[in-house]
């Protein structure tokens, strides 16, 4: 019998809902809180951000949500992604896992970011919104948004946050070639902006810093634009659950079922997107997937951050929420996995990892790229950044089924393509890459710092 490697499905196969966590977690989630009141937010305040489609999918309780058709007729651009069995890595691992990875590179922006890009500017277009604004930091999110926009019509403002402006102009261009308009982030046009280049002309910006600009300058639209975030928030995590829902009829069609489902974590979206899926089963039908998260040792939110209260920006004016985090203003290390670079996590995804349904993992740098190169010459496609982590995570796992003879296996989330990050891949040839781990003094500006908003929000 032929071997198959790859995993398709047909157009029909594309999710006709998404997948909502909620109505199964048995951890509620914690309310989001006004950053001004500390109390929690009104639908009044969240709309002045986004579109009333999104504040509902952001509180919905029913298990699945319908994906509405003008949503599905774009995933059709790229969706279903393949399920893919890497058979060559099995091979020059020599291991007896079986290990499948769900390619979400094949979208057109390179990521699985546009499975939630689509559905905010559609939400956006329907309500009336003239125009977005957005942060972003490596570039993926800005690229899948600036395509959006432009499928429905709406004006898109990208603050990059500026080492990635002047080291990644590629993206830039990308996002611009979509009719973007993007600006280095901190940037004068806004008032946190210029307060900060006014300390610092140099400033390098931080994801932090571009979401409070992106957040302003909505905020002060009289509500004639509004704002997207491509992670963290639960309806950009429901939106990506079409990945689970995807790789677990590709997982049948192979005839096999995950031990551990792994994913890499910034804000948590594309871990949720192939993860929450599984928990289900976990949850509902019997299942033991293990469900695992991994992060870089520079920015390790769930592994070494405090479970608390805290802004999910640095100038203080987004919503305060419920998660694991390392500060709303740690600024830090310039890793090459900027989609990895935010001080917290999803929310949701806090709660189920509080709750021991979730396990995560720091990895290094180096030992990231090492990984990379090794799944790039046995598989031919060369990663994000981000997505090593994922596979750092996945070889770990194969070579401790190798010690132990199991027949493990092995599914993680290939988040997107590393074609904007050759000079990473060629610094760490050059072996110029070095390791972070998160220094003493940032933990302890976490356990001083972050307790100071617990007191003073609505848990007192
Ligand atoms: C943005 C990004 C990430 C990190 O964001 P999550 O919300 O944690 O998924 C991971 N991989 C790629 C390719 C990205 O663009």
């Amino acid at each position: 019998m032929e071997e198959t490697t790859r995993y398709l499905l047909n157009e029909s196969d594309i999710p006709r809902f998404w997948y909502n966590i909620n109505a199964d977690s048995p951890v509620a989630p914690a309310p989001v809180l006004n950053p001004t009141t500390m109390e929690p937010v009104t639908p009044d305040y969240l709309s002045a951000l986004f579109p009333m489609g999104l504040i509902e999918q952001e509180v919905a309780t029913d298990r699945y949500i319908q994906i509405p058709d003008e949503v599905r007729e774009a995933y059709k651009l790229w969706r279903p992604t393949p399920l893919i069995r890497a058979r060559r890595l099995e091979k020059a691992l020599g291991t007896p896992a079986h290990i499948y990875f769900k390619y979400e590179g094949v979208s057109p922006s390179g990521s699985h970011k546009s499975n939630t890009a689509i559905p905010q500017a559609f939400y956006n277009k329907i309500a009336g919104t003239k125009a977005m604004t957005t942060e972003t930091g490596a570039g993926q999110w800005g690229t899948a948004l600036a395509m959006s926009c432009k499928f429905y019509d709406l004006d898109l403002e990208v603050y990059m946050v500026r080492v990635s402006y002047d080291q990644k102009p590629y993206q830039r261009f990308l996002m611009e070639t979509y009719g973007a308009q993007v600006y280095a982030s901190p940037s004068s046009r806004t008032t946190c902006g210029s307060t900060l280049l006014s300390e610092n002309p140099d400033h390098p910006g931080s994801l932090g810093i571009a979401i409070s600009e992106a957040v302003e300058v909505a905020a002060g639209s009289g509500g004639m634009k509004k704002y997207g975030l491509g992670s963290v928030l639960h309806h950009v995590l429901l939106h990506q659950s079409v990945i689970g829902e995807e790789a677990l009829k590709q997982m049948d069609m192979a005839g096999e079922y995950p031990d551990v489902v792994i994913g890499c974590v910034g804000g948590g979206s594309n871990f949720a997107g192939i993860a929450f899926p599984f928990l289900r089963e976990n949850l509902k039908n019997g299942q033991r997937t293990r469900l695992l998260a991994v992060e870089p040792t520079a920015t390790p939110s769930l592994t070494k951050g405090l479970y608390a209260f805290d802004y999910g920006d640095s100038a203080c004016m987004a919503p305060v929420v419920k998660m694991h985090t390392l500060g709303h203003d740690f600024i830090p290390p310039s890793i090459h996995a900027g989609g990895l670079r935010y001080h917290g996590m999803a929310p949701t995804l806090s709660a189920l990892y509080d709750a021991g349904l979730i396990e995560a993992t720091a990895v290094n740098q180096t030992s990231v790229f090492e990984a990379a190169i090794q799944f790039t010459r046995a598989e031919g496609i060369l990663p994000a950044p981000e997505s090593a982590h994922a596979i750092r995570s996945a070889i770990d796992e194969a070579l401790l089924a190798k010690q132990t003879g199991e027949k493990k296996v092995i599914l993680f989330n290939l988040s997107g393509h590393g074609h904007f990050d050759l000079t990473a891949y060629n610094r760490y040839l050059s072996g110029e890459l070095e390791d972070y781990a998160l220094p003493t003094e940032a933990i302890e500006h976490v356990r001083q710092h972050i307790p100071a908003i617990k007191e003073n929000a609505f848990l007192r």
